[in-house]
């Protein structure tokens, strides 16, 4: 989920959707003391319908609680990184059903591990099936049908199961270790069939620096008021939160290590991505997905997403489970997500979504506390009449970390017998999946062959980011070495254009080609709107058309004038490949090659809340990819003032003033962390820009510089409702003023990433400047959706104010956002070093 929204008029939305996906909104925390349930209650067999199996040791099998002292789910009790890869090592050493391998490392130098389960013959035998699924998915390496039909008798059913890449929805990676154990020591005819049918890539954390961060904070606040609180910074070192929308463009070490894994190694048939949501809504969320359906996916593959997720709900209803919802909340348009992912490799791909604990501290529901609002595709979280999709709400209870691990464990098993009892189905349809990609275009239409990147575009370093993420991610991409002729509009060899040689080729007919259309493509969204007319908004962004946001021009083709065997074409098979030929500094190890952009040295400060903004972790993550170096700056020494002693320019990214200004709520975090920069830091920032700092707004922050220094700016959006305005994640033209400083090495025309951020009335005066406008509404959106352009289109999208000696720099838009938008970096770099 995105959270970070900027008009006070849709707060009542805000606050709804904060309660998906494991954010508490503001004010839980108020609740939360009154909530949390006596620690040692006992508990009812119908409050507790499935009791963990907890056979005796089998095999030389040690349970979890033999290794941690604890069973995983317990009240209160959190295992650590070290505790979960220490009880992965053990079965790894002590059973034959496990075998735990490295598959990189973390951000911040942690190993990434996947315990692969199975029956001890298919473990000794992996690499026959790591084979036979490389052929499944490549259908041009399959020779015949019987050879197919032999690949699908002979092989097994993938499944990856993948907990906790948001380390506050902590549960996951506990219950990893009850699954893996329950696996390995079972003795049951079933699940001796499962075994034998399927081989499980068990991922115990997605995020392991964020286990670590989450467990380090719940021991340290154990016992206090703040028990159960989120931990004050960042659970991705980077991206936070967003971790999970980073599945497409790779920037994230962890990221590219699991796609690695899934998309170039083992092509899972079906990937399992375990979440947790918030406290009041119902309990636990399967698909099938809520309306609308990304157009790119296979009706057969909507259909199969809907199975696997039928099928979990129905086992957690046999077990005697209540509160399960489906066809709600999480939509199926978005791409870059784990469980989006697999949609454009062939695969079924879901998630679950569990309410949550306080973290491991159990909490108290009443039935009045439970969701009221509507969303998508559940009226309340107890309403009067049962739904087709919500049929068994629950009445609120104590809601244990337990109950979800539960819940949890029922539904990875129930994956699991569906993936062994349709064993041959999925691998038939994974075929077919990647044979219909292949055969592409129809031959009587118009649609491209290819996409062409054209060479010299002088954005070298965009070119062979966006080249990487795509080979990494499996995409076919080739070189041209010699010029062609390209047509873009026809079939015809005549209204063809020579195309230089060093130009790249992305064809479409590939066994991914759903994900190179999904990525090329300028997404157009449905207008979607609720009975009151308001926009219905969409899980994620609506608009992340890959080469707008690089800044890169990107042409289909659909024709070209040279046959097949006059053309060379060298195949691109990794991001090093592409740094080689465009003369880019060679990647050595994992710092990062790209050189320092800024046009002179600056004394650069970031400011860091311990409220924990993402957006703050996204421009470290560009700082740090371009060797800019910079400061941390901290509440306290904005508190302290004087910066203009210390810095040239100071970050805000994008938060609003009031999460500036006052920060963490004292009754959130212990008292180091509570509290924001005060009125006296507002008075600070002011000074240093007055004294000849320069001071850069991203985005929501611009409001604190706008109103606090009562800057000659309006933002025209505040406080319109969203049936007149909606920009949910939407690319959008600007029109730059390349004669101005901060606009150097831009073009006339660019696309800037807008996600319910700000568009401006300046009033022309001396002293303001602005440096890019906001297309006319006709042309404005991109890709994404608008509602309502004609109230941003030819405003003000990044002003230049000066202030005494100083200036401050706005933008509207979100320039680095997602650390994606490549295409805008430039303004970033010129306002730093202005
Ligand atoms: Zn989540």
């Amino acid at each position: 989920m995105f959270l970070r929204r900027t008009s006070p008029a849709r707060a009542a939305s805000v606050a709804l959707l904060l309660l998906l996906c494991g954010l508490a909104p503001p004010g839980a925390s108020a609740q939360r003391a009154r909530r949390q349930a006596p620690p040692d209650r006992p508990r009812t067999r119908s409050e507790n319908p499935r009791e963990v199996n907890t056979p005796p040791r089998v095999g030389g099998v040690p349970s979890p609680r033999e290794v941690l002292g604890f069973t995983p789910g317990d009240d209160r009790k959190l295992a650590d990184w070290t505790q979960i890869r220490n009880y992965f090592d053990r079965l790894d050493r002590e059973s034959e059903r496990v075998v735990v391998h490295q598959i990189g490392t973390t951000t911040l130098g942690r190993p990434l591990v996947v315990a692969f389960v199975s029956a001890p013959e298919n473990i000794r035998d992996l690499e026959k099936y790591k084979d036979i699924q490389r052929r499944l998915a490549d259908p041009r390496l399959v020779r015949s049908d019987a050879e197919r039909d032999r690949l699908i008798m002979d092989g097994k059913a993938v499944v990856a199961v993948s907990c906790s890449i948001h380390s506050t929805e902590v549960v996951g990676s506990q219950m990893s270790m009850q699954l893996a154990y329950e696996l390995a020591a079972a003795r049951d005819g079933a699940t001796l069939e499962v075994l034998r049918n399927t081989i499980l890539l068990l991922i115990p954390s997605a995020n392991p620096d964020g286990n670590e961060i989450v467990a380090d904070w719940y021991r340290k606040t154990l016992g206090t008021p703040f028990e159960g609180t989120e931990p004050p910074e960042l659970y991705h070192h980077y991206a936070g939160h967003d971790n999970n929308r980073d599945w497409f463009m790779l920037n994230l070490r962890e990221t590219r290590a699991i796609t690695r894994l899934f998309w170039k190694e083992w092509f899972p048939h079906v990937v399992y991505d375990v979440h947790q949501q918030g406290q009041t809504g119902s309990r636990f969320f399967i698909p099938p997905f809520h309306d609308p359906p990304n157009p790119h996916l296979a009706p057969l593959l909507l259909r199969e997403v809907g199975t696997v997720g039928h099928r979990v709900a129905s086992d957690l209803q046999a077990a005697g489970f209540r509160g399960v919802i489906t066809n709600a909340l999480y939509d199926m348009w978005w791409h870059g997500g784990f469980r989006t992912a697999p949609y454009f490799h062939n695969s079924v791909g879901i998630l679950s979504e569990a309410a949550s604990a306080d973290l491991m501290t159990p909490v108290q529901i009443k039935p009045e506390e439970l969701q009221r609002a509507s969303s998508r595709g559940m009226p309340t979280a107890l309403p009067k009449h049962p739904t087709i999709n919500f049929p068994d709400p629950w009445p609120g209870g104590p809601w244990r970390p337990r109950d979800i691990r539960d819940m949890e464990l029922v539904a990875a098993r129930a994956v699991l017998s569906h993936a062994s009892e349709g064993r041959a189905r999925l691998l038939r349809n994974f075929y077919e999946f990647g044979r219909r990609a292949l055969d592409y275009p129809p031959a009587d239409s118009r649609d491209p062959v290819a996409y062409v990147i054209p060479a010299g575009q002088g954005r070298d370093e965009n070119l062979s980011k966006m080249v990487g993420a795509l080979v990494e991610q499996g995409v076919e991409v080739q070189r041209m070495d010699t010029e062609l002729h390209l047509s873009h509009t026809s079939r015809d060899a005549r209204d063809a254009h020579e195309t230089p040689s060093g130009s790249y080729l992305v064809f479409l007919a590939q066994p991914y080609r759903t994900n190179v259309q999904a990525l090329f493509e300028r997404q157009v969204y449905p207008d979607r709107r609720t009975a009151s007319g308001e926009a219905e908004r969409p899980y994620d962004v609506a608009g992340w058309t890959l080469p707008m946001q690089m800044g890169l021009e990107v042409l289909p083709v659909v024709g070209i004038r040279e046959p097949e065997r006059e053309r060379r074409l060298t195949p691109v098979r990794s991001e090093d490949d592409v740094r080689r030929d465009l003369g880019l500094a060679p990647r050595r190890g994992d710092a990062s090659p790209v050189r320092n952009p800024l046009a002179r040295p600056v004394r650069l400060a970031l400011y860091k809340s311990w409220t924990a903004s993402m957006d703050e972790g996204w421009t470290r993550f560009v700082f740090d990819t371009f060797n800019v170096p910079y400061t941390s700056l901290r509440d306290r020494e904005v508190r302290a003032g004087n910066l203009r002693r210390k810095f040239d320019v100071i970050v805000l990214p994008s938060m609003r003033a009031r999460e500036i200004v006052e920060g963490r709520a004292s009754e959130r975090a212990p008292a180091e962390f509570a509290g924001g920069i005060t009125e006296a830091g507002v008075e600070h920032l002011r000074r240093f820009v007055e004294e000849g700092g320069t001071l850069v707004c991203f985005d929501a922050s611009t409001e604190l510089a706008v109103k606090r220094f009562r800057l000659p700016v309006r933002n025209v959006l505040e406080g319109l409702k969203s049936s007149d305005f909606y920009g949910p994640g939407s690319i959008l033209r600007v029109v730059v003023d390349t004669a101005h400083p901060v606009a150097r090495g831009m073009a006339r025309e660019a696309d800037a990433y807008f996600i319910q951020s700000q568009a401006f009335e300046a009033e022309e005066r001396e002293g303001v400047r602005v440096v890019a406008r906001y297309a006319g509404k006709d042309e404005v959106l991109r890709s994404g959706w608008l509602l309502g352009p004609q109230h941003l289109a030819g405003r003000a999208a990044l002003v230049e104010v000066e202030l005494g000696r100083g200036r401050v720099i706005l933008f509207g838009f979100r320039p680095q956002h997602r650390g994606q938008t490549w295409g805008t970096f430039p303004f970033i770099f010129n306002a730093l070093s202005r």
